[in-house]
């Protein structure tokens, strides 16, 4: 089965792991501030504070902007659960904010709706998490400027958007949010195996991020609440969590970051394919705006279900059959059975619902080859010909 993702290992990056491995530092070590780094440059932040997946890095983000109980975060229901869930570890309460039909992303009518009808009711969220769907940018400056008009703090779950750009600056660079949320995981555009990174560029939340990773430990001296009794002393001040990356996956991210421009101009170079290829098929091709530039993390398509006449789960299942590994991005956060319990229910998010219906994520990945991706488009082409005709 050809995957929908796939993680790039060069020799090179094996090389960097394999000097961890003989040096004397496994965790903790210098390889950690070396890949945070990097990271900061790539995105132009001040600050990166890695950690040990992009789940732990949104909670530690919301943790840090104060999200609590009796308080709630904003996200787009199109996404991972994680993006809404970072809330609950917080004790706080979640709801979601509709999306754009073509882009996935979050709405910015919906939202500019949505905080009028909160601010009169008193209600508006401490957070707001818009996510970079598939890695094309949210309409960043109207969502900031939003926000920034009634108080509610920024993340941006960039999970999907590394190395993806928005009016002259990549995300990440912290002109419209006071974090940034990055993944690592296998399936992303550059990888630790597992891992994650926030970035900010606030020096009081890079401190406080880089405490409730390590349980809450201090022992920077402006921090102690008392004259330390020895070199030996630290402080827990507060409940953290052990959220560490090792120097061993730090490593890899900072060789696979090296190659990160290549990684962006192959996806880039097989999305242009595949809106070629395409063309004419009864679907719509992702996204694209003229002012930001994708990562292309994921290649989604929406079928026309009218023109194809045939539901997307047939598509679904006649591409796997012959050995293309489609997915589906993303069942409606809303909609599974932990959020149902919680009030929500069909209908709540029309457009993020309908996009659901009809979406297929196409395999895309750096090491992908020009004859595999003819063959998903000619396995798609067959499957759309016979289900018009049918
Ligand atoms: C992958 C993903 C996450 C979680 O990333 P982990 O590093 O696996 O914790 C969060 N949000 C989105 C949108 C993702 O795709």
């Amino acid at each position: 089965m050809l995957p929908y993702a796939r993680q790039n290992v060069a020799e090179d990056d094996i090389t960097a792991v394999a000097a961890v491995l003989r040096s004397a530092f496994l965790t903790q070590g210098p390889a950690i501030p070396r890949f945070e780094a990097r990271v900061a440059e790539c995105c132009g932040a001040k600050h990166a504070v890695a950690v040990s997946s992009a789940t732990a890095g949104l909670h530690l983000a919301c943790l840090a902007l104060g999200l609590g109980a009796g308080r709630t975060l904003w996200t787009s229901p199109n996404t991972f659960v994680a993006s809404a869930n970072c809330a609950r570890y917080c004790g706080a309460e979640v709801d979601f904010v509709d999306v754009e039909a073509d882009s996935g992303n979050l709405c910015v009518a919906a939202l500019a709706a949505k905080l009028a009808a909160a601010a009169a009711a008193n209600r508006l969220p401490a957070v707001l998490v818009p996510v970079h769907f598939a890695g094309l940018p949210c309409a960043m400056a109207e969502i900031a400027a939003l926000a920034r008009a009634h108080g509610v703090a920024v993340i941006e779950d960039a999970a999907h958007a590394l190395g993806a750009n928005y009016r002259g600056g990549p995300v990440g660079d912290g002109r419209f949010s006071d974090c940034t949320v990055l993944s690592f995981h296998a399936v992303k555009i550059a990888t630790t195996g597992e891992g994650g990174v926030v970035l900010t560029n606030r020096d009081d939340l890079a401190a406080h991020l880089r405490r409730l990773r390590t349980h809450g430990i201090t022992r920077e001296p402006h921090e102690l609440t008392a004259p330390p009794e020895g070199p030996w002393c630290y402080e827990q001040v507060e409940l953290g969590f052990h959220y560490r990356l090792t120097d061993i996956q730090a490593a890899l991210g900072w060789s696979q970051l090296a190659r990160l421009p290549e990684f962006l101009r192959r996806r880039r170079e097989l999305a242009a394919r595949y809106d070629s290829l395409l063309a004419g098929l009864p679907l719509a091709l992702p996204a694209r705006r003229s002012d930001r530039e994708s990562s292309w993390h994921l290649y989604p398509v929406q079928l026309d279900l009218g023109r194809c006449g045939r539901s997307r789960s047939e598509v679904y299942t006649t591409l796997r059959a012959a050995g293309i590994g489609v997915n589906v991005h993303y069942l409606p956060v809303h909609l599974q059975p932990y959020y149902r319990r919680l009030g929500f229910k069909p209908g709540d998010f029309p457009a993020a619902e309908a996009r659901y219906a009809a979406t297929l994520t196409l395999p895309l990945f750096y090491g992908m080859t020009e004859a595999q991706q003819d063959a998903v488009v000619a396995a798609l082409h067959a499957a759309l010909r016979r289900e018009e005709s049918a």
